[in-house]
This record gives structure tokens, sequence and C-alpha cells, in this order.
């Protein structure tokens, strides 16, 4: 009997499914196919093969090899851990890892290649076409610029026979690497953490390191240094570098195209399909060797990965918390020990958990101190809103209007840091006061003036702003409540009528091009304020940035979620970090209405240090994580009886296990989306549990009912 092939669709099954070989297919592992499934047809991989003797179960053949690049055993171990760490079907990590091959194949091209019939009538244009065509297919107009002739002779050749058209698909190739550029030479301790990475590199197997530099340490330059020395030993290398946002992948590309002089291949959603097809191609066959992007490239086909940076690592961006639920940082580092590479997560304001790998001699920790080049570190000032609140409708307090007329006055820019798009987090209604909200959702709508909508930013519902009020009817009586970047736009546009105002925010910079766009024109000076959330805190140089104001400090730490307080203090530390990055000076300014807050002394004191000891100090009392672990499960159903009577099974079928405690069933903070009522369970174990295990099987003795969902959040950041 054939040989009998188990395959891995990207759907939600628990396990592959088997078929049988059909004769002279000869599969290999990895290979990509199509079966049956039911009535349709799918795509998926062969993760395994074996003898079909004995087996007597018909099983429908696979229909056909596609002709794609295999996966990678890499790639399929990375799967399987992937949803083994997450609770989910390996299908799910499984269709990111497809999807470079949803796009479509390039088209062929037309190319002239000489046949070798000589024309019938040589002239000095036909000599210099044939001369032009023998050295390689070109396409038609290339081969017209070459030879320097009309294309009525490459006609007449083609009628002769001299010349034949063929179609052909161009190979995705990227340019290699030329690392022979100079490089800007590295200060003391930054050559001394690249020393470090390259004996990391040259120590060869999985190895972790955590860079930890201030902002505007050089970070960047330690690492693209190391990416140097691996190129340049090892032909085959390929390197991935993670970053949490489109607009920051910008920024990394042009600084890896200046030292390099290629442009990497650059994978995430902003990519359109034929150049998302090109890199996973490219890639897959080792032709790419350096790769920029977000979270989903972790799924590469890589052949060769042996460097891995996740920049940024502290970020939360990291975390996809739909569909497929995974925390690219910790992935990163599972993936660089499937592959044996060496993974370097870089950060002025490392997470929890990274900072005690380190402090436990799992991570290699680097450390870079001060500033390049003599720049200082920005001199951070507290205001009081109590004692200096703004006047009433307004945000921006005294001082802050005072700071920023004096940088301008100075020809220098700001930047006022408000993490909320829009311009109002809150409509209500003056007569009845209710709160807008989206149909059947909990979460209230905020208003967006340059769109005049109001949006959901939960469920990206979205209507026009009402004259009148939805609830009671009343007639011009909605008044927005609170700030947004769009009003504080528009309050530094009266306070400062004269300055050259833009919003760096998801809504203004809708892609690459916009990111681009703005950075350009804040480099070159033709920006004077900068109102932005946190899409422009992070890892930006603007060398003429020297004020910082960030409006509401305080707004991170509402709400009870486990890292508010460590959160609040990376954010702000990074976004008064743009301030004062070259030679002038810079300074922030926090307005808060807790200055006594341990966040606010910390960052007023730049005491990262001290304030990351108090914070494990509290994490280790309540045994949370980076010392216990942590889980979020979710359940969720448009029918309140069905969605109850599951919970309350759920809830009666927790294991028995020793260290685990299970909290809830409670109303999730989002109680209602899209018409779903959520209850929401936290499961906290001790590290030496398999919390994976203990969540696999408490799921699997109570089956839910069609109507309601279940979602495991391994590790979750957010708690609502
Ligand atoms: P980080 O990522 O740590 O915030 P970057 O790598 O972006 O820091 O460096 C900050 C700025 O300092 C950049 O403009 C960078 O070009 C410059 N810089 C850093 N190190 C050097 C160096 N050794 N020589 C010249 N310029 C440097």
């Amino acid at each position: 009997m054939a040989r009998i092939v188990q395959v891995l669709l990207p759907l939600p099954l628990p396990e592959a499914f088997d078929y049988a070989e059909p004769d002279g297919m000869a599969l290999e592992v990895g290979d990509l196919v199509g079966v049956p499934l039911g009535q349709r047809r799918v795509g998926g991989v062969v993760v395994a093969l074996r003898d079909g003797a004995g087996h007597n179960r018909p099983l429908k053949p696979v229909l056909a090899k596609l002709d794609e690049p295999p996966l990678p055993p890499g790639v399929l171990a990375f799967i399987a851990w992937a949803a083994r760490y997450s609770v989910d079907a390996p299908g799910a990590p499984l269709s990111i890892a497809l999807r470079g091959s949803r796009t479509p194949k390039p088209r062929p091209e037309r190319r002239l290649v000489a046949t070798g019939v000589q024309p019938g009538r040589p002239t000095p244009a036909r000599s210099k076409l044939l001369a032009a065509a023998a050295e390689g297919p070109l396409s038609p107009a290339a081969l017209i610029a070459r030879a320097g002739v009309s294309s009525a002779v490459v006609k007449a050749l083609i009628d002769e026979g001299a010349l034949e058209v063929v179609h052909e698909v161009i190979a995705a190739s990227f340019a290699e690497p030329d690392l022979d550029r100079p490089a800007a030479p590295l200060n003391p301790s930054q050559a001394a953490s690249a020393r470090a990475l390259t004996a990391l590199l040259a120590a060869g197997g999985f190895q972790a390191a955590l860079l930890d530099g201030v902002t505007g340490s050089g970070k960047t330059e330690v690492y693209l240094e190391a990416v140097a020395a691996l190129l340049r030993d090892e032909p085959q290398a390929q390197v991935l570098v993670l970053l949490p946002e489109i607009a920051l992948t910008q920024a990394v590309l042009a600084r890896f195209e200046a030292r390099f002089g290629v442009m990497p291949g650059e994978w995430h959603s902003g990519i359109a399909p034929p150049q998302r097809r090109r890199v996973w191609e490219a890639v897959g066959a080792g032709r790419c060797r350096i790769v920029v992007g977000a979270r989903s490239a972790l799924f590469l086909p890589f052949r060769a990965l042996r460097l891995v940076v996740v920049d940024e690592e502290h970020d939360g961006s990291f975390k996809q918390e739909e569909g497929f639920i995974y925390h690219a940082r910790d992935m990163a580092v599972a993936r660089a020990k499937i592959e044996g590479a060496l993974v370097v997560l870089a950060s002025a304001t490392p997470s929890l958990e990274s900072l005690w790998n380190a402090e436990t001699g799992r991570y290699r920790w680097l450390k870079l101190k001060a500033r390049h080049g003599g720049a200082v570190m920005p001199q951070i000032d507290l205001i009081d809103l109590k004692a200096t609140p703004p006047e009433p409708g307004r945000w921006l307090s005294p001082p802050l209007v005072r700071a920023v007329a004096q940088a301008l006055a100075r020809g220098e820019q700001a930047m006022l840091f408000l993490n909320r798009r829009g311009y109002a987090p809150l409509v209500l209604c003056r007569v009845c006061g209710e709160k807008l909200t989206a149909p059947d959702t909990d979460s209230w709508l905020v208003e967006h003036r340059y769109t005049g909508r109001l949006v959901c930013h939960l469920t990206g519902f979205s209507m026009v702003k009402p004259k009148t009020c939805p609830h009671c009817g009343a007639t011009d009586s909605l008044v927005s409540i609170g700030p947004g970047v769009e009003r504080v736009e528009e309050e530094a546009r009266s306070l400062f009528p004269d300055a050259a105002i833009a919003v760096f925010s998801s809504d203004t910079v809708i892609d690459a091009d916009a990111a681009r766009g703005l950075i350009r024109r804040m480099e070159a000076g033709e920006i004077d304020i900068l109102v932005a959330t946190q899409a422009a805190a992070k890892g930006h140089n603007f060398p003429n940035l020297t004020l910082v104001g960030v409006v509401d400090a305080d707004l991170g730490l509402r709400g009870g979620d486990l890292r508010a307080a460590e959160r609040t203090y990376q954010l702000l530390a990074q976004a008064t970090g743009r301030a004062g990055r070259a030679e002038r000076p810079g300074r922030a300014l926090l307005q808060t209405y807790a200055p006594e807050h341990a966040v606010m002394q910390a960052l007023q004191a730049g005491d990262r240090d001290g304030f990351v000891a108090v914070e494990m100090a509290e994490r280790e009392a309540a045994r949370l994580p980076p010392f216990g672990r942590l889980a979020a499960v979710i359940v969720s159903g448009a029918d309140p009886e069905a969605l109850e009577t599951y919970v309350r099974a759920l809830a009666a079928a927790v294991p028995n296990t020793d260290n685990v405690e299970v909290y809830g069933p409670a109303d999730a903070p989002l109680a209602l989306v899209r018409g779903r009522r959520r209850k929401r369970f936290l499961v906290r174990s001790d590290r030496t549990v398999d919390l994976q295990a203990f969540l696999g099987a408490w799921r699997a003795r109570v089956r839910p009912p069609a109507s309601v969902r279940v979602t495991i959040d391994v590790d979750p950041y957010s708690f609502l």
C-alpha cells in the first residue's frame, strides 16, 4: 500500500489529517500539497510520512504537490511549539506561515533570446542587436535600450527567426549586502557590546542577549555591527529584525540601507501582495539575507536563521491579541532556540521578564549607560496639575505652555505627547447623561473631528456625529469630554498660531509612506510642534527636538492592569527620551495629578533600576510574572443563558492541581462586545507548573455549545 501522508491544514482543527500518497508523487516532509476536505480542496503542509502497510482504512489521496518551496523543518517545529504554547490549534500559526504562499505568484515576463539563426540581410543595427541579445535574455525594452536600436529592428529579427520570444518567471532576488562600506566607528561601550554579540555568534547554538541601553545610546549601531560580522563570516546566514510598529520599520530599513547599500526584505501587513510574495520566496530560497519586519515575520521560511533582533522588546505591540494569540518577543526566543540562533532583545526600558532573565544569567546582559557623542539625558520635571491647572476646558498648563514658547523662540522643536487618538475619548449627553457607545458594545465612542465621526476603537464601528442625542432626542446636547491628540492640536494652534503643527497618530500616519513623510518633515525642521501618540514616542531621532510635554502622565495608571506601572514607566521614558538627542540638551515636562506616585518619582530621578527593583519585589510577593505564570480564559456568547450555563460548568470542572489558582468567572471589564457577553477567568500558577497542559485539560473537560467561544490568552497583556 502507498505511504500515508499526514497533512496539517491552516484551519482550526486539533490535529493533522491522513491522506494516501498517490504513486509517483514522492512527497517529503515540508512539501505544500492540495488535499480534499469535504467538498473543498485546501492547501496544507506535509508534516509526516509513514508506511501504509497493514493500514486498511480507505484514505483519500493527496490531490497535488504544489509548485512551492517546502517549509523548512525549523518552521514546522516552530509552528508545533507555538501552537502548544498558546494552547491553540497548530493550523492557526500555520496559517500565518503560509501567508506568503497565498499571494499570487509573479506572472511570467517576456524575454528575447538569440536563436543562432543568422538574419538574411546583416546591417550594423541588426548586428548590435544580436550582440546585445547574446549576453542573456532581456526584456524587449531593455534590449532596445542596450543595443540602441529601434523596435522595428527587433520586430524584423523576430519575424526572421533570429530572435525568439520566451516567457520566464523571474526569480525573486535581493542584492547581496555590501559588507565593505565604511561604518561609523563605535564608541568603547558600543564596541564592547558588539564584541560580546559576535562572540556569542561565534560560540554558535542558541544564545540570548539583552541589549539594555538608554535612549540614544546607539543600540542600532551595535546590532548593525553584529549583523555585519555574521554576514561576513557565514555566507548563508540570515538575519531577522523585528520591530513593533510599521513606522519604526521604515527608520530601521533606512539605517540598514545606509549601512549595507541594499534594502532588506520588508515584511508587515502594509506590504503589497507581489512584494510579499517576493520576500517569502527569497527568504525560503536563502536569497534574502536580512528581513526587517513586524511580528508575523517570525513565521517566514528562513533556511539559515542565525540572528534575531527584537528591537524595543518591551513594547506591548509585539503581543498579537486577535486570531492566533502570541507574544512575538517570546516566540522570537523560541524560534532562535529551535534554529540554534542568537536572539538579541534591545530596549532602553526592558520588560521585567527580560530583566529578570538577565539578572538570573539566562540572557547575556549588555549595557550602554550613556548617550552617544556626549548628548545628555533630558532633564525631567513634574508639573503638579493640582497646583498649576490649565484653564477650564484646556489641557496644557501654564508651565508647559511657557516651555513650548521658549523652545520655539530658540528655533527648536517641541512634542506634545498624549497616548490617545481622536478629539475626545467620550461623548455624552448633557441632558440625559447617556455615554455614547457602539451598538451592543460597552466601550465608548471616540470623537474624531478630522473625519467628523464617532468611532469605536474596539470594534471599528463608526457613525457620523449626530445632531440629537440618540438616547433622549435632545438637540445640541452632546458634549465632548476629555482630550485626544486632535484636541491638543486645536489648543496648540490657538496658543501658537504661527507655529507649524502636525499630528502623529495611527489616524494621520496610515502607512509606511506617510510615516516616512512625517519623519522627513520633522528632521528637516518643517514642523515646530508635533502632537503625538505612542506611534511617535519610540525609536525616532529628531535632532532638533528639545522639549517633550506629556499631557496626561497618569493616563496609563488608571485601571487595574498587572503592568500598568511598568508600561507607564516604559512609555514615558521612551517619550521623554525623544528630547535632546543631539548637541542641544533636552527637557521633558510631565503633567500629573499624582506627582508623588512611584512611577513619576522614578521618571524624574531617572532611576529606572530603583523603579524596577520595587516593581519586581511587588510581583515576587504576589507570585505574578515573571515569578509565576498567568493566563486569561475569555468565554463569550450572544445567548446569555447558554453562556451562563457553560461558564458554570467550566468553573465546576477546574482540574485539581497544586500551585494553580483560578479566579472568576467574572464579567470581563468589557462585558459586552458586538452583542456578545464576555466572562473571564484568570489563572495563576507557579513557574514549575505546566500551565499549558493544565489549560488544555481544563478546556477539554467541558465542550462549549456552538454559540459559545472560548479564547485562551497565555500571558495576557490586555486585561479587558
Ligand atoms: P538607540 O537605538 O540606542 O536609541 P541609535 O542607534 O538610534 O540609538 O543612535 C542614536 C543616534 O546616535 C543615531 O542618530 C545614531 O546614528 C547616532 N550614533 C550612535 N552611535 C554612533 C556612533 N558610534 N557614531 C556615530 N553616530 C552614532
